[in-house]
């Protein structure tokens, strides 16, 4: 299940463009969703329409229903509202970071019963980003993870944060996907030139993770 975060209510940061993450969101899940409805072997679903306001936990809880294989939940990144500047672009608010910030972040919880389902997926990813040279966030940072999060594996960027709702209350494995920051110029040109191929990677790493399940039970 891929769950697209935010909703119209709360559509999360405001990025370069002056375009809220929601709509980076949809975009990615939206071709996400295309690639694989031309392989019949996935079914996907979504956690929730476009346009409904739903909780947290409301999300997860629709794939507990339907006891789907894999969470997958979207998101892209800001950066502290201090390092953000404001500006003015086309008549609408645009919000650039005053840092450089480039790169994704995987969070896992363990909270969520398939922890160590989540962690081999986050890798499969993270290897998956890599070969068309996408970089971890934490691969260059020297600051140290907020409260609440533990760093894991600093080369893929994947951090343990226990208390993400929609982590914690799924209860297949569940992966929270940082693709990268909006705010900064840089990296926002990135996303959007490179976005079919970051949903191309994501793909072959839902092959990988579904190889290694099988291979898994035959052994
Ligand atoms: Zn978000």
């Amino acid at each position: 299940m891929f769950d697209s975060g935010h909703t119209n209510r709360e559509p999360g940061a405001l990025g370069v463009q002056g375009e809220f993450e929601k709509k980076y969101n949809d975009t990615l899940v939206d071709e996400l969703i295309a690639l694989l409805n031309r392989d019949e072997s996935f079914r996907t679903y979504r956690s929730a329409e476009p346009d409904e306001e739903i909780s947290l936990e409301e999300r997860s809880f629709r794939a507990n229903r339907i006891s789907a294989d894999l969470f997958l939940s979207i998101h892209h990144n800001s950066v502290n509202e201090e390092k953000i500047e404001y500006f003015s672009l086309e008549g609408r608010t645009a919000a650039r970071t005053r840092e450089d910030r480039q790169g994704y972040s995987l969070y896992i919880s363990a909270k969520n019963p398939r922890i160590t389902d989540s962690l081999w997926f986050a890798t499969a990813l993270g290897k998956r980003l890599e070969e068309i040279g996408r970089e971890s966030y934490s691969i260059h940072s020297k600051s140290s993870p907020p409260a609440g999060q533990q760093l894991m594996n600093k080369r893929y960027g994947i951090f343990q944060y226990d208390n993400l709702a929609v982590l914690k209350a799924a209860s297949m494995p569940a992966l929270l996907f940082e693709v990268g920051f909006i705010v900064d110029e840089k990296d926002d040109i990135w996303l959007r030139q490179h976005r079919t191929e970051i949903a191309g990677q994501i793909v072959r790493a839902l092959h990988d993770f579904r190889e290694w399940k099988l291979s898994e039970k035959t052994h």
